[in-house]
């Protein structure tokens, strides 16, 4: 078995019943890259030092998130994050890149009850009723 095997063995038993990386972890890494790269721009005393506390912050966070062994709250939080943040994202920009590949039909949301409304392209000016709540959206299709 070469050094390499036996690392590789070697951490995969010592993060076996760990929580590892998960879907809140991931954000946490993208957020701390972005909070860094903020305070790179942003030198200035209180606001640096901010930056740097919650810099910290994350990191310890997450390692904590990472090396936990307490996988039913590990688990119950990332759920919770995909809830509340990663479905209602990923639902967002789903929607939006099939609104772009669609030619065929222009999208209007309604001002009052935010409703998504699909209509055929190319009908000039119309009057679109909102099927949920009645309110008249003026458009060009
Ligand atoms: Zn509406």
């Amino acid at each position: 078995m070469s050094f390499l095997q036996r690392v590789g063995n070697a951490v995969s038993r010592f993060m076996y019943g760990r929580n590892g990386m998960d879907q809140l972890g991931l954000c946490m890494v993208w957020l701390l890259i972005a909070v860094n790269v903020a305070g790179i721009f942003l030198r200035s005393g209180l606001i640096s030092a901010v930056f740097s506390i919650l810099s910290t912050l994350l990191v310890v966070c997450m390692l904590f998130r990472f090396f936990s062994r307490n996988l039913y709250r590990r688990r119950a939080e990332n759920g919770a994050f995909l809830n509340k943040v990663w479905y209602p994202v990923q639902r967002r920009f789903s929607n939006a890149r099939n609104q772009a590949r669609d030619k065929e039909h222009r999208y209007f949301t309604c001002d009052r009850c935010r409703a998504v409304c699909r209509v055929p392209r190319g009908k000039g000016h119309i009057i679109i009723t909102c099927p949920c709540c009645g309110n008249q959206i003026h458009a060009k299709s």
